[in-house]
């Protein structure tokens, strides 16, 4: 039996039929350590402990132990959630040989649900990039064409659920990180509402918008997958009491009737004429399933992205403070003084893009220009959080495209930030008002690169985009779809 593309069901069904083993399952995983070498989609493989772990599985197999949620099912983990015994470096040289001593809490879920994480993936350093261009351990190559980036942050665990080289990923999201490189490799990637999953254990790169979730072929995975992840944390307590539903029976329900919005701010023109068809075509199969379309207005949408790279970078400029060559990570040989070990730790350290972040948020935060930018910043942030509230009023979910662009060749954009970061243009506002969103195939570029359909929901509503995104893969075959590699 193929044990390629398998899901999570699908692997539950094997292990209880007996048709593989949980060892042969990792064995397969691990056997594709050569793609890996080619896409580099993870920074570290586990790969003696995950066997380990498999033979104990099988044991429990071979006696008939009730299996947990995601017993035996081989996963990946970005690199700037900490694992305890493995290497965590948010993809920075400055913690190229930092060793998590505990868990997120969102592991240890994971953990306790049974899962056997194979690797922890390659991303942006400390989550900063729309590419993966970013990363101390090297860039992320598309599976779809290799000339192309993955996307960014979390663009090694597209690339691993992507290519199978895991089941599924967790990665993380403040402006898109989760979402992006999932359109970008044509695989599913959720980014929960602020609060829905624990941050104890991410190292933080903006604490009010960062947000971890799960990367997945299907939208029945990320809903299975939610399931361990949501749920409230005593060590956050910006995670919330509202209660965590059943997911998977919520998806079932119809979706007959449910509105739609679709925000006219969102398709402007310039915009990737391919991707505008294929969108629309989404929208055409979603009517058919008995959806209400809608046409709506989210004026502030054009200040999202200013708004998101001066909150941004002022968070980043504290955050990272800690990296000072003393408590964690990387300290300069040469120094002849305190400020020596700071200057020549965190120059050594960081990458370009890190610094230039550090550098923009001190200037934003800095006496005389704290008002002009930050504060104002903050301002605007309520109006377009109370403008997506109005728009939830109105309709159940809002449907966008997830980028402007197919994923674009390696080194295009590189050296012009400012068009990168225009790349997060669909993506940033949900992070800014607080809601969740996911994006997920909805079809390919003449040169057979996927596009990613977003699907936003009010907060704490995960169970509503689920469920749409779930009828629409029941009834189109984009995720059946995989990169030739
Ligand atoms: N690409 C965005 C940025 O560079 C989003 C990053 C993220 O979500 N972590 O900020």
């Amino acid at each position: 039996m193929s044990l390629s593309y398998l899901t999570i069901n699908q692997i539950k069904q094997g292990f209880k039929n007996k048709d593989f083993s949980c060892s042969e399952l990792v064995k397969y995983y691990l056997t594709r350590s050569e793609v890996n070498q080619d896409l580099n989609a993870y920074i570290s493989l586990n790969s003696v402990q995950s066997l380990k772990q498999a033979q104990e599985v099988d044991k429990r197999l071979k006696v008939g132990k009730k299996m947990k949620d995601l017993e035996g099912i081989p996963v990946s983990i970005k690199d700037v959630i900490l694992t305890k015994g493995l290497k965590t470096t948010a993809a920075s040289k400055i913690l190229a040989d930092y060793t998590a001593v505990y868990d997120a809490t969102l592991v240890k879920r994971l953990k306790e649900a049974g899962v056997i994480i194979l690797g922890k993936t390659n991303c942006d350093e400390f989550v900063m990039g729309s590419s993966n261009e970013n990363s101390a351990f090297g860039k992320v190559l598309n599976p779809w064409n290799k000339s192309r980036v993955p996307g960014g942050s979390s663009g090694g665990s597209a690339v691993a659920v992507a290519a199978d080289l895991c089941v599924f990923s967790v990665g993380t999201d403040t402006g898109g990180s989760i979402r992006q490189p999932a359109a970008f490799c044509g695989v599913v990637g959720l980014k929960p509402t602020y609060g829905r999953v624990s941050r104890y254990g991410l190292i933080a790169m903006t604490s009010s918008l960062d947000q971890a979730g799960p990367i997945t072929r299907t939208a029945e995975e990320a809903t299975q997958v939610l399931q361990v992840l949501a749920g409230k944390d005593i060590y956050d307590s910006t995670t919330t009491q509202s209660r965590v539903e059943n997911y998977s029976q919520a998806i079932k329900k119809p979706v007959k009737g449910l509105k739609i919005g679709v925000p006219k701010e969102y398709f402007i023109s310039g915009m990737d004429s391919e991707i505008e068809k294929k969108i629309q075509e989404a929208i055409k199969e979603m009517e058919k399933l008995g959806t209400k379309i809608k046409t709506i207005t989210l004026p502030s949408t054009p200040f999202s992205l200013a708004t998101y790279y001066i909150i941004l970078t002022a968070e980043v400029s504290s955050n990272l403070a800690r990296y000072d060559g003393i408590r964690y990570g990387w300290q300069s040989r040469v120094t002849h003084s305190l400020a020596d070990v700071y200057q020549k730790s965190r120059a050594e350290g960081f990458g370009p893009e890190v610094k230039r972040r550090i550098m923009m948020g001190t200037y934003v935060l800095s006496e005389g220009y704290k008002e002009a930018y930050y504060r104002k910043a903050l301002k605007v942030k309520q109006l377009i959080k109370n403008e997506y509230q109005k728009a939830f009023k109105e309709v159940d979910v809002l449907i966008t495209p997830t980028t402007p662009t197919v994923a674009f060749k390696i080194g295009e954009k590189f050296t012009d930030p400012l068009t990168m970061y225009l790349s997060d243009i669909y993506t940033v506002a949900a992070n800014i008002a607080g809601i969740c969103g996911i994006s997920l195939g909805c079809g390919f570029s003449k040169q057979k690169l996927p596009i990613g359909l977003q699907i936003m929901g009010a907060p704490f509503n995960e169970a509503t985009i689920l469920k749409l995104a779930y009828h629409y893969q029941q009834h189109t075959n984009f995720h059946q779809q995989h990169p030739k590699i």
